[in-house]
């Protein structure tokens, strides 16, 4: 929109339905956590063990609202889908307590952190950071919120990624190695949190390849089925 304090246009400000409330969700930041279930730190070739968290970032509008199609990024001939919790903050700050985190929550939302597992797998190897294989445009399709208003604070329940009607990830929440709380208190030591911010939570083993043409289908008990279609 035009501003005539800016020499440019503000840009919009990326967004997320929410279920049951007709206003939607502003995003301020999107933090991801690393291996946070045992079984995928395992298949990534890591240990499971209860190592501190540790996080990157996506682009707040790397964000795909539900319903839309993803174009199969460029550079990549690995693309994978990792189905995740994610936890849609109300409230920011730092040095967060855990036991007062949940108060920080607006609500919970099925996601998929899509990542270019080949340039992945590269940068690691070369020690570099990993932007281009994480925060890429459409890189973040992202369910509508559901209030923990409407459905309280998930510590259990299946969450799966199947894709062409084959299960490829099956897991629990209750499997994370480190629960929303941790996760909040700990992110809240290295960044200050703000409202609008979102985590993605890490994401089950079953990690695997799409091609143009798939159709995703993430689910969360208790929260909901995201479909996303690769073009
Ligand atoms: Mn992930």
């Amino acid at each position: 929109m035009s501003n005539p304090d800016f020499v440019l246009s503000l840009p919009p400000t990326p967004s997320l339905p929410i279920e049951g409330v007709s206003a939607r969700f502003p995003i301020h930041r999107i933090y991801c956590v690393g291996r946070n279930y045992a079984a995928h730190a395992r298949e990534m070739g890591g240990d499971p063990n209860r190592e501190p968290p540790f996080f990157f970032q996506k682009n707040p509008d790397d964000i795909v609202p539900p319903g839309s199609p993803v174009p199969y990024p460029p550079l990549t001939q690995d693309l994978h889908h990792e189905v995740e919790l994610v936890v849609a903050l109300s409230k920011g700050g730092s040095d967060i307590d855990p036991d007062e985190a949940l108060s920080h929550v607006y609500g919970y939302a099925v996601g998929l952190d899509l990542t270019r597992r080949d340039v992945q797998a590269e940068a690691k190897k070369a020690a570099r950071p990993w932007a281009t294989a994480k925060a890429f445009a459409a890189s973040a399709p992202t369910g509508p919120i559901q209030p923990a208003a409407r459905i309280g604070h998930p510590a259990s329940g299946r969450i799966t990624a199947s894709v062409g009607g084959e299960l490829r990830q099956d897991g629990d929440l209750a499997d994370m190695i480190w629960p929303v709380p941790d996760i909040i208190a700990y992110l809240s030591r290295w960044f200050v949190l703000a409202p609008g911010d979102l985590i993605f939570t890490g994401t089950p083993a079953g990690v695997g390849g799409l091609q143009r043409g798939d159709v995703v289908e993430a689910s969360i008990e208790g929260i909901g089925t995201l479909r996303t279609a690769i073009v």
